[in-house]
């Protein structure tokens, strides 16, 4: 259940409403924004009684019965689109973001160029990994605190927002002074140290779902963010594992619709690891704006074939060009339907 407090509620009617559900033996778990308060009201059996209670106490607008098991990002939690401001563009709003650049950050060089080309073919982020999860311990595992200063130089040469992976808990604080969002990878999904420690970072956070995990679990694991204090959290579908060996994953494309459907978060799309094929890149990614997502995260690398990390799925910057050129037309179209969609609901 979750208690929406009135605007500017006092302390003594929240910590009343608190004590209260105690007092009917659930967990109290409280959001504290500027000028609301709400409360998450958690446990087993029927809220009925503690409900009606809550419902007519001095500073409470609305208690309202939640069913999912993720609360705070379903969206009978809250009906409206979660929008993330990042460096000067709003993620789950009115633009399609496309966050492009190299799975690793390998050299100065290299990075500047796929930043310089990610600015030119109208991308709005620059991805890159300087801590990489790699399945072989003998693999590149990144150029760490390196490739950090060298995407926080791309950034001050092209002005795009830095979006990087953090693999430990322990990096979350180092991370997250050169990144503007944290991404979390497809291995790291369920691990629930890290994400509690997110909840702590005023950083938003791009969670990636498990490669065998359903979508449940994804929103679970979002959750946790949420529900440890960080509500800005975007949900990346990147393929799953499946019989199918004709692509590297199989991408579950429906889970973008199916996100829609539960969640206030945004969801954007991974087409580079979906499919492990460059060439795949751009139907999917067409797909991804037909289906509603809110944006893309490719790779893009100025000489795949020198890739250190997933060179076969990184597109190069004439292709990358390319898709964004191709992509613009089927963007207006997405354009137009948010804001049908955005009078609609008005
Ligand atoms: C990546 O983005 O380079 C990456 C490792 O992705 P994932 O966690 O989805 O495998
Ligand atoms: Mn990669």
């Amino acid at each position: 259940m979750i208690i929406s407090m009135r605007l500017h509620a006092t302390r003594q009617e929240i910590d009343a409403v608190c004590e209260r559900a105690r007092d009917f033996g659930y967990k109290v778990h409280s959001i504290e924004g500027e000028e609301r308060v709400v409360i998450g009201i958690v446990g087993v059996g029927d809220v009925t009684p503690c409900l009606e209670s809550i419902e007519a106490m001095p500073g409470v607008e609305k208690a309202v019965r939640i069913t999912a098991p993720y609360k705070f990002v379903s969206r009978e939690f809250r009906p409206e689109r979660t929008q993330i401001r990042v460096n000067g563009h709003e993620i789950g709003g009115d633009q399609f973001i496309v966050m492009a650049g190299p799975c690793s950050v390998e050299s100065e060089k290299q990075i500047m160029e796929s930043a310089e080309a990610v600015r030119r073919a109208g991308g709005h982020m620059l991805r890159g990994g300087a801590f990489k999860p790699r399945t072989s311990p003998y693999d590149f595992q990144g150029m760490e605190v390196e490739g950090l200063k060298l995407l926080r130089k791309a950034k001050q040469a092209t002005g795009l927002g830095i979006i990087t992976e953090v693999m430990s808990d322990r990096d979350v604080g180092l991370v997250a002074e050169y990144a503007d969002v944290l991404q979390i990878g497809a291995r790291n999904m369920q691990n629930f140290a890290l994400l509690k420690t997110l909840g702590k970072c005023d950083r938003p956070v791009l969670l990636k779902r498990g490669l065998s995990s359903t979508i449940k679990e994804l929103l679970m694991s979002a959750e946790y963010v949420v529900a440890h204090g960080n509500p800005n959290v975007i949900l990346c579908e990147r393929g799953i594992r499946t019989f199918e060996t004709a692509t590297r994953n199989t991408c579950d494309i429906t889970a973008v619709a199916v996100l829609n459907e539960l969640t206030h978060l945004p969801v954007i799309l991974d087409p580079s690891h979906a499919t492990g094929k460059r060439s795949l890149v751009p139907a999917l990614s067409r797909a991804a704006v037909a289906i509603g997502a809110d944006g893309l995260i490719v790779e893009v690398h100025p000489n795949p074939a020198k890739a250190v990390s997933d060179g076969a799925q990184s597109l190069d910057i004439p292709q990358f060009q390319r898709m964004m050129n191709e992509l613009a037309p089927y963007v207006d179209l997405w354009k137009a339907s948010r804001v049908t969609k955005a009078v609609a609901a008005v």
